[in-house]
């Protein structure tokens, strides 16, 4: 299993992240699903989806829109089967969730970027772009 792994005295807050999240879904939507805050310490903290062991949006979700993949360990999303109830937005403990900016119905849910990939295996465009390798795809294990 593959997660994103953030070394945040690396970053120097320049949002390549977040447009290269913007770019590799372009057909889909305008947004981002990650972004660049600043700490207490005024300095940036890249922001991504976890992909939780335990994930809350999961667990709120009262559709199924949100899912774990046992295969994977990556939290996915189906907007056909969102209500837009935000309850997923509401829990998640990064606040990493937000709906979109334009029609606000669909959640903005990182994918690990699985469809740039042939087989579905991930490959994210915002650690590839990174200029400072302040984010990497690193090899998990879930108990
Ligand atoms: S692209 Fe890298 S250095 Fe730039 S804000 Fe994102 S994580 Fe930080
Ligand atoms: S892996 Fe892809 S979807 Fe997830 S934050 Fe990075 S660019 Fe966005
Ligand atoms: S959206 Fe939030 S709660 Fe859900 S898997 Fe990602 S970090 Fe965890």
């Amino acid at each position: 299993m593959y997660r994103i792994k953030i070394d945040r005295s690396r970053c120097i807050g320049c949002l390549t992240c977040v447009t290269a999240c913007v770019v590799s879904h372009e057909t889909e939507s305008t947004d981002a699903r990650n972004r660049v805050v600043i700490d207490s310490e005024t300095r940036p903290a890249p922001i991504f989806c976890r992909h939780c062991e335990r994930p809350e949006c999961v667990y709120t979700c009262m559709t199924g829109a949100m899912k774990k993949n046992p295969q994977t360990g990556y939290v996915e999303y189906d907007k056909e089967q969102c209500a837009s109830c935000y309850m997923c937005i509401m829990s998640c403990p990064y606040g990493i969730l937000k709906y979109d900016s334009i029609r606000n119905v669909e959640i903005m849910k990182c994918n690990m970027c699985v469809h740039r990939t042939e087989d579905g295996s991930a490959n994210p465009m915002c650690v590839e772009k990174c200029p400072m390798q302040a984010i990497t795809l690193e090899e998990v294990r879930e108990s």
